[in-house]
């Protein structure tokens, strides 16, 4: 049994939170959000004031926030967990944001005698309360290696894919394949639906070949039968494509299709649609091609 502190009990983090628990790990919570709290000490878990009492209660901190501002407020910032941690504990942020930001929280850590780890995840909420999220890691062997116990139980799968910083590439590449994927999904059924082909006949009829991929299968049902609820909402993928194009440009690698990407979403989130699924790009198309996507 391993002392837990787990910072951020929001869509991903409270049930992974709560997997622990049921594992038995003794975890020791705090969000800057009260409320979120109660479920994860309703599962028996106990609650914190603080980022920084979590750390002084705990030998492995894992934070789950937003982006790379709040991971590092919770981390590195004022009240944040190195302010708690002892030299030897390990952090682990399994939040998605920008690779430098990773690799800035990891130098502070490590200033502090703190191991760092970037673990960032894919699955959404399913998979997290399942336990099946996919687990893409950044740091030293020894650390991920002491992590994966705790990988186990919130994931199926945990890679470590090179220093602190590649888990949060990974990532991006994750998101990259995704959302260019979503978008020419939604281009393809309003060609269909345009040309008076049914969009569902052709979901079914391509699905099978070369085309076919779990973004389709997950995306274009929710595309015809127009259902939008999230899922994955636009403005997180918004908020991972702008960490895409901040980290290609600090490397200075031209990435069009992830460029006009950024742009889509943008426009989404700007007219309103940000807390809708990202099958939601499919607005994006209907909107420029005078036309709505729906099975018949
Ligand atoms: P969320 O907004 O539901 O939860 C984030 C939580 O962090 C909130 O409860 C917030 O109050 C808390 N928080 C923020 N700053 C804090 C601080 N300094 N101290 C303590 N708590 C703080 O977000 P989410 O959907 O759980 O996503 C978390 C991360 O996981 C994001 O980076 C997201 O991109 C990634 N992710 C989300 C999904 C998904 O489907 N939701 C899937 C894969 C990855």
């Amino acid at each position: 049994m391993t002392k837990v502190g787990f910072i951020g009990l929001g869509i991903m983090g409270r049930p992974m939170a709560i997997n622990l628990i049921n594992a038995g790990h003794e975890v020791t919570a705090f969000d800057v959000f009260p409320a979120a709290i109660q479920p994860v000490v309703d599962a028996g878990g106990s609650a914190a004031s603080s980022c920084a009492e979590v750390a002084s209660k705990s030998d492995i901190v894992v934070t789950m926030v937003q982006d790379g501002p709040q991971a590092e407020a919770a981390i590195a910032g004022e009240g944040g967990a190195l302010e708690g941690a002892s030299p030897g504990d390990l952090i682990i942020d399994m939040s998605s944001i920008a690779p430098g930001v990773s690799q800035r929280i990891g130098e502070a850590c490590e200033k502090a005698g703190v191991g760092f780890i970037d673990a960032p995840v894919s699955g959404g909420e399913p998979f997290a309360i399942s336990g099946d999220l996919a687990i893409m890691v950044g740091g030293k062997a020894d650390l991920f290696e002491r992590a994966k116990p705790l990988f186990d139980i919130v994931g199926k799968s945990s890679v470590l894919c090179g220093d602190v910083g590649a888990g949060n590439v990974t990532k991006l590449a994750n998101q990259i394949v995704v959302g260019a994927n979503i978008h020419g999904l939604a281009e393809a059924l309003a060609l269909a639906t345009k040309a008076g082909v049914n969009p569902e006949t052709v979901f079914n009829a391509i699905k099978g070949g070369l085309a076919g991929s779990n973004v389709m299968n997950a995306k274009g049902p929710m595309m015809f039968e127009r259902n939008f609820t999230a899922g994955f909402r636009i403005e997180l993928h918004q908020k991972d494509i702008n960490n895409a194009m901040e980290t290609a440009r600090d490397l200075g690698i031209p990435l069009p299709v992830t460029a006009n990407l950024q742009q889509v979403l943008t426009s989404l989130v700007e007219k309103g649609y940000g807390k809708e699924d990202h099958s939601g790009i499919l607005h994006f198309v209907e909107e420029n091609a005078g036309i709505e996507v729906k099975k018949f």
